[in-house]
């Protein structure tokens, strides 16, 4: 099934994303935590992709398990930097092969020791080359990228940053998913902006729950988001007790998913980590607001 027609459907939906295992040792524990939240029904399930291909064939493993013994629609992520055409063909005839029809397309991050590098000879230089790519050959998939409602990390500014999005839709994405961020006003601002600029696509909020102390500092780097005073609060409070702490984040990502909801977003997504007991207690705090009518 293709996310758009998920997207689409007016159905207040709710998806989950998980990460392949590093190597094979960790392959057993992964896939059961996947398949954990698999068994929850989510409306899909995305699988990400290790930038300098490390984990790239477990991405494929994890989504082709979750598709056909849980029947839930997976979208493969597939970055291109820093690869040769050669490869990513190659990826994207295995992804079509293994019968997912989704992909998130992406630039990656730039490996640290080829930050500075002449690029202008690489195949790929931004996510818009994969795109164009995907939608050149004679492929039928649901293409989806992601947007930064705080600023990519490379950006000159906001309003650069949104030009190059409008043209990842232009080049046939089909929607779009977002960083994480901690201040729903700062999605519904970006929402504003990206719609005046044309872009009209489905927009999904990914929603990080922060579920121990430790994950805070590193969520900020990763994203460089804004941490509002009112869960600055909750970590000094709570950071300490590692059970109230992931009450208190899983409750504070509630809230934002209900105020979301509340405010005409129909679907999100929930960066969930291979984290099933997480997923479990998101989805049972919406079970009655999850499928209504929009
Ligand atoms: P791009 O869209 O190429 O943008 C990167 C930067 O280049 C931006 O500053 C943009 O404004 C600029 N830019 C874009 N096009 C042009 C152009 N034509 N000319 C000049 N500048 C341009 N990483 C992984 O390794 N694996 C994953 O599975 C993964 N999943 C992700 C999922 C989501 C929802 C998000 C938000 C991020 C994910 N990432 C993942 C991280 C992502 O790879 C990094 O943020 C990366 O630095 C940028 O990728 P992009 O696809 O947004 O790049």
């Amino acid at each position: 099934m293709k996310i758009i027609d998920i997207l689409t459907q007016n159905k207040l939906s709710l998806s989950f994303e998980v990460f392949p295992p590093k190597t094979q040792m960790s392959f057993e524990s992964v896939k059961l935590a996947t398949e954990e939240i698999a068994k929850l029904k989510p409306s899909f399930m995305s699988v990400t992709y290790g930038a300098g291909g490390g984990t790239s064939k477990y991405t494929l493993d994890i989504a082709k398990n979750i598709k056909e013994m849980h029947g839930v629609p997976t979208l493969a992520h597939l970055t291109c930097v820093s690869s040769t055409k050669e490869t990513v063909q190659k990826k994207i005839k295995d992804i079509k092969d293994a019968g997912i029809t989704n992909i998130m397309a992406l630039r990656g991050d730039i490996p640290a020791e080829l930050e500075g590098v002449d690029r202008s000879n690489w195949d790929y230089r931004h996510a818009s080359d994969l795109i164009y790519e995907l939608k050149s050959e004679n492929n039928d998939f649901c293409i989806g990228c992601a947007c930064y409602p705080e600023i990519h990390p490379e950006s000159a500014n906001q309003k650069e940053d949104i030009k190059y999005l409008k043209e990842k839709v232009d080049a046939g994405c089909d929607f779009i998913t977002t960083q994480m961020f901690f201040d729903n006003n700062l999605l519904y601002n970006f929402l504003y902006k990206i719609r005046e600029a044309g872009i009209t696509v489905p927009v999904i909020p990914g929603i990080m729950p922060i579920t121990n102390a430790n994950q805070v500092d590193r969520a900020v780097k990763l994203s460089g988001s804004f941490m509002p005073q009112r869960f600055k609060s909750l970590v000094d409070k709570f950071g300490s007790d590692p059970n109230a702490m992931k009450q208190a984040g899983i409750a504070y990502a509630t809230d934002q998913i209900i105020d979301l909801y509340a405010n005409s977003i129909t679907n999100v997504h929930v960066y969930s980590m291979n984290k099933p007991e997480v997923a479990k207690q998101i989805q049972a705090n919406l079970s009655d607001i999850l499928g209504k009518d929009f």
